[in-house]
């Protein structure tokens, strides 16, 4: 008699909520629409192969053999780039679990107290101060969280991202607080890239034509028409961008917040996360440090078949429920930037403790959320008894 059991590993990448491809069992993260992502993998590529076949054996031998080179290394860096900001995770935040949701609920009614029928409930904000500014921070219906601050829901994602910047489908993912210095340096080195590549073009034409003429020239390198066409429509756009971006990173200001207007002056609210000072905002932005995705989307769903673990309820304290709403957002509940790692609501920093779900979920008592997801029995176990 024995009995042989087939688990399959369940990812957490397979049950996150939101409209993200996830390819490499979790490793490869990106927006569901991917089409002009493929259109800018194929035009820099192209542009690139159309280079090294027809101009640079002419200028190695002609000019300098360190300009294919250079071209070389200047593209396998405009290439990491662009899939180091499109592969990752760009600072997604995790949804609250069922029964964080109906906390919090519970929370803001209680702060809101009763509302008249037909009259609207007050808009869902909670104040906090950075550095001497009041910042407000927007419940999000989708993920039924108070985003932390800079954070906003990206539509084509359905996800709400921290420090969001935008949404790019130039790179096919969001541009957040994990991948934006990627973005900028891809910008950056594919203006460079452009420029670098459109000069020599033009070089090669000009040392061409003096021997042969310039017709003849043109028919001896078809490719250079074509790649001179590609990088002058490419230089307005990227250059652009990239000016753009930097102006944002020398002022700590993100996309988002700049068409939104949110530090300018109508609002009487300045910018709190700039230094003042340019060369440290460019630094911190540039050279600070990395952040961890939140998301641990390769972590294995745990089987929720061990004794459940209810921890100990702290009784809704009464200042809670007539709590004003300026103020702080309670620690462990509501994701803050400020609020250590682990102590965010999500999947992926799962911990230890759980709660049962029972029938108490109903009570007003406080008590800590499960962190780790009770839908966790999606693990697919085939128990075989071999009985012969
Ligand atoms: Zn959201
Ligand atoms: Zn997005």
């Amino acid at each position: 008699m024995s009995a042989v059991m087939i688990t399959r590993k369940v990812r957490k990448w397979e049950k996150l909520p939101g409209k993200n491809t996830f390819c490499c069992d979790g490793r490869v993260m990106m927006a569901r629409q991917k089409g002009v992502f493929y259109l800018t993998l194929f035009l820099i590529v192209g542009t690139c192969a159309l280079f090294f076949a027809f101009e640079c054996p002419y200028l190695a031998v002609h000019l300098s053999p360190t300009i294919p080179v250079f071209a070389v290394v200047l593209f396998l860096f405009v290439m990491a780039m662009l899939l180091r900001t499109s592969f990752s995770d760009p600072g997604v935040l995790p949804r609250a679990l069922p029964e964080e949701a109906s906390f919090i609920e519970m929370e803001i009614e209680a702060a809101n107290g009763n509302v008249p029928a037909g009259q609207r409930p007050p808009p869902r904000i909670r104040n906090v101060q950075i550095n001497n500014q009041i910042v407000k921070l927007k419940y999000c219906y989708t993920c039924k969280i108070f985003r932390p601050p800079r954070a906003s829901h990206c539509s084509i994602c359905d996800n709400c991202v921290d420090r969001f910047d935008h949404h790019c489908p130039w790179v096919g993912n969001c541009v957040g607080k994990r991948n934006y210095r990627f973005f900028y340096l891809f910008t950056l080195s594919l203006s460079l890239l452009t420029i670098y590549i459109f000069t020599f073009d033009i070089v090669h034409v000009v040392m061409r034509s003096v021997d042969s003429g310039f017709l003849n020239a043109l028919k001896e390198t078809p490719g250079t028409v074509l790649e001179v066409l590609v990088c002058f429509f490419t230089l307005w756009s990227v250059v652009g961008l990239t000016g753009f971006h930097t102006y944002l990173i020398s002022l700590n200001q993100t996309t988002n917040e700049d068409i939104k207007g949110s530090w300018s002056g109508k609002n009487r609210v300045q910018n709190p996360y700039s230094h003042k000072n340019i060369m440290k905002n460019c630094s911190e932005i540039l050279c600070g440090p990395t952040y961890p995705s939140v998301l641990d989307r390769r972590g294995v769903m745990q089987q929720d078949d061990s004794p459940s673990l209810t921890t100990a309820a702290t009784p809704s304290s009464t200042s809670d429920s007539t709590v004003p709403q300026t103020t702080k957002p309670t620690a462990p509940l509501i994701p803050n930037e400020h609020t250590p790692d682990d102590a965010k609501p999500s999947i992926a920093t799962s911990t230890e403790i759980s709660t049962s779900l029972t029938e108490e979920s109903e009570s007003t008592a406080h008590k800590v959320p499960p962190l780790a997801s009770p839908e966790t029995d999606v693990e697919a176990s085939i128990a075989k008894a071999a009985a012969h």
